[in-house]
């Protein structure tokens, strides 16, 4: 009888050691993922790559089969974990890159959802044609950006939602489906701004546009003439295709002086050929240098505010295609510090708000110590088609280059001051962009986002198992 207890008692000693040394194996080999953010660090199951369509539709049906979430990443520009989720399989969408059809006369491209911007920009530039919507940079995917749908310097169509004629949808049961305004408007609606969270976006077909000549036209202004500057110069000229400004971080200035570029259609748009090859890489050790400066004190800050201004005012009367705006450089942004990144922050205010906007985000900054080192403004034309949309009136959209700490505390203190502004941001008719790390609280997305509740709902009648999964819906929705 004892040595029959024993037995059991080992037996069961056994398969206990045996389990966890498995368990401890497996947690040993599962990869950390990040995204550029690097506040998430999290244990995926595995990166899966591929370059087929039947690939896709073979990892769904098995992720079916043995109940595992899917992420979906395009470049991982995102900052908030919405390409990855804990233990999952995550989809690496950047080889799944083809151009299937062009149509230069109809001005109509069709490409698989993993195509960047400049894979784009490389076969339709020879034919004189460019993007209508896209972010200022364009290492971005189409699968990416049709995900957050994006805006960029663009400002005589809305967001990227504006350009999209159709595009085809893997989802959850893997089936495929034709999605347009069309055919299934609700799915368009909600997998434009979605966040990878209804299926896959196979391709996508774009409407494009006439590349253009612009001539550029820069000023310097005060932040409280911003407003009538941009009704009577650039929203009712319509040579003005394009338009950014910048206003000032460094102390003296702070939140005042600004400075604005103009792209206006040149005269001689004969001369477009001259200026049309694509810019390759620019030299980025001078702006990396002073960035690099203005993180660490107020006079670099300053330094860098005054070389900037400098450099644009130079700009005013030169000549750049569309195809070459919608080309900035980012690499002199990468920041590799083990302890501190660099995060975005990107809040619409309408914009006959911007001044009195401007004067209470001042008061919380003033208070607040936030490294703030850069902040852009663009214009995004009212939209509300996506069921996530952000653009309810015209708005100014300011976007915010924070640099912070990775620790607990740091992240605590970042948020703080981040839902103040959010807070302000709010006050003033406002909302946020999404695809930034989670500070904003969950009352603020409901405030900013009143169709969230909708677009969870959704989410589970398209996908009730939760197959499509990433960290912005396991922190929202859970
Ligand atoms: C330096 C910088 C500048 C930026 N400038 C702008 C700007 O000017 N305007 C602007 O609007 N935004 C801007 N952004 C935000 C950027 O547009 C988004 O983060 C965008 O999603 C990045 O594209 P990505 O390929 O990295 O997408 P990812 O970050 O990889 O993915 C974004 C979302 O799309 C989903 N997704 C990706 N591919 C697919 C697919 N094939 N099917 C279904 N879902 C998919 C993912 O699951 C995720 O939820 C900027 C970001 C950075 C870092």
């Amino acid at each position: 009888m004892r040595g029959k207890r024993i037995f059991v008692a080992a037996a069961f000693y056994t398969g206990c050691l045996t389990l966890s040394i498995h368990t401890y194996t497996e947690q040993l080999s599962q990869p950390v993922m990040e995204d550029y953010g690097r506040l998430l660090p999290v244990k995926i199951k595995k990166v899966q790559k591929m370059t087929e369509e039947t690939e896709l539709q073979k990892i769904i049906k098995e992720a079916n089969a043995s109940n595992e979430k899917i992420s979906i990443a395009g470049m991982q520009h995102s900052q908030g974990g919405h390409t990855y989720y804990p233990g999952s399989t995550v989809l690496d969408m950047k080889g799944y890159n083809k151009i299937l059809e062009f149509h230069p006369k109809q001005k109509i491209i069709r490409v698989q959802s993993g195509a960047t911007w400049n894979d784009i920009q490389r076969v339709i530039n020879p034919y004189g044609l460019a993007l209508q919507v896209m972010q200022s940079q364009n290492i971005f995917t189409v699968g990416g950006s049709l995900s957050v749908n994006v805006h960029g310097r663009d400002i005589r169509h809305d967001a990227f939602i504006d350009t999209v004629q159709s595009f085809r949808l893997l989802m959850a049961d893997g089936s495929i489906q034709n999605i347009s305004r069309e055919e299934k408007p609700d799915l368009f609606y909600l997998v434009i701004g979605g966040y990878g969270l209804f299926g896959v976006v196979l391709d996508v077909t774009l409407r494009l546009t006439e590349d253009e000549l612009y001539k550029k036209r820069t000023r310097v202004i005060d932040y409280k003439d911003y407003t009538s500057y941009f009704r009577k110069n650039v929203e009712n000229d319509d040579r003005v295709r394009m338009h950014l400004a910048r206003i000032s971080v460094e102390p003296e200035s702070f939140l005042q002086e600004m400075y604005v570029t103009d792209y206006m259609l040149a005269a001689d748009q004969e001369r477009r050929k001259r200026y049309s090859a694509l810019k390759e890489d620019t030299n980025i050790v001078l702006p990396k240098f002073f960035l690099g400066l203005s993180r660490y004190s107020g006079w670099g800050k300053t330094m860098f505010w005054n070389i900037q201004k400098e450099y644009f005012e130079r700009t005013d009367g030169s000549y750049e295609t569309r195809n070459n705006a919608m080309r900035s450089d980012t690499a002199f942004m990468e920041y590799e510090s083990p302890n501190r990144t660099e995060i975005l922050q990107e809040y619409f205010v309408p914009i006959n708000k911007f001044s009195v906007y401007i004067d209470s985000l001042y008061d919380v900054l003033e208070e607040e110590d936030l490294n703030v080192l850069n902040i852009t403004v663009r214009y995004v034309k009212k939209n509300e088609d996506a069921v996530l949309s952000y653009a309810k009136q015209d708005m100014f959209a300011l976007v915010f280059l924070i640099n912070q700490g990775r620790s607990k505390s740091e992240i605590e203190k970042t948020e703080k001051v981040i839902q103040k502004m959010i807070d302000v941001t709010l006050q003033h008719d406002g909302s946020y962009y999404l695809p930034y790390y989670a500070y904003p609280s969950k009352q603020q997305l409901h405030q900013a986002y009143p169709r969230i509740e909708e677009f969870f709902m959704e989410k589970k009648k398209y996908d009730s198992k939760e197959r499509f999964v990433n960290l912005f819906y396991k922190e929202y929705r859970e």
